[in-house]
């Protein structure tokens, strides 16, 4: 099979180009300056081959601008973006990995697909998460407002899917995975119950705003930096 042209047949397309089919998925290490030390960050991207090798030489890029600022970063990012170049040119289709990750994500099965419930899990369960740590309360908060808002919304199901940390993809992520495949009405409803658990502690952080907008305009509810949008 010529590069590319991808298995259309399960409908999930690469959220770059939105014309191959998504077949393979990267994890690339991103390094931050904080304070004298240094933060690892995971970011994957998932889509067709080109995109994904397209991604990770941008990605690569970024990191080389914004990832300068304490001296343990400044020793580790041009190792990281060595990475970053180095990864981009052994993309192979890994079909197999961009199925763990939706399967992470509690979405594997088109039928997953059709329950809106189904999607609030992956992606709330990825926002609680995305610091890397579980905290009981946070799983609680989003619990009851999800019972509150999705009729069939089942605790142990939920939990399931954020004990599966490890290999979901950021929300950022998962969001763009989801774009093409859940329709306008669910990731509404999935959006609003994202902005209730992030406003359940009564004030937004700006990082969960920042987050929150990226999320919204990976699900393609708002145009990209129209900003935060209340009403959604
Ligand atoms: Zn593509």
């Amino acid at each position: 099979m010529p590069e590319g042209t991808g298995n259309q047949k399960d409908g999930h397309l690469c959220p770059f180009c939105k014309t191959k089919s998504l077949e393979t998925a990267a994890t690339l290490p991103k390094v931050r300056g904080d304070g004298l030390g240094a933060q690892f960050d995971l970011k994957t991207i998932a889509g067709c081959r080109a995109c994904v090798r397209k991604q990770l030489v941008y990605q690569s890029l970024t990191a080389s601008l914004d990832g300068w600022t304490s001296p343990a970063a400044i020793v580790a990012n041009p190792i990281m973006i060595t990475y970053g170049f180095v990864r981009a040119t052994t993309v192979r289709k890994d079909v197999a990995r961009v199925r763990r990750l939706l399967r992470a994500a509690g979405v594997d099965d088109p039928e997953d697909l059709r329950r809106p419930v189904r999607i609030a899990y992956g992606l709330a369960a990825a926002l609680i998460t995305s610091d890397g740590k579980v905290y009981p309360e946070e799983v609680q908060v989003a619990s009851s407002i999800g019972k509150d808002l999705f009729s069939d919304f089942d605790e142990e199901e939920f939990l399931a899917v954020a004990e599966a940390r490890r290999d979901l993809p950021t929300p950022a992520d998962l969001a763009i995975m989801l774009n093409d495949i859940v329709d306008e009405k669910t990731k509404r409803a999935v959006y609003k119950y994202l902005v209730a658990i992030a406003a359940a502690d009564d004030e937004v952080a700006p990082e969960e705003h920042a987050m929150l907008r990226m999320i919204a305009e990976n699900l393609g509810l708002t145009e990209p930096g129209r900003g935060f949008d209340r009403s959604v």
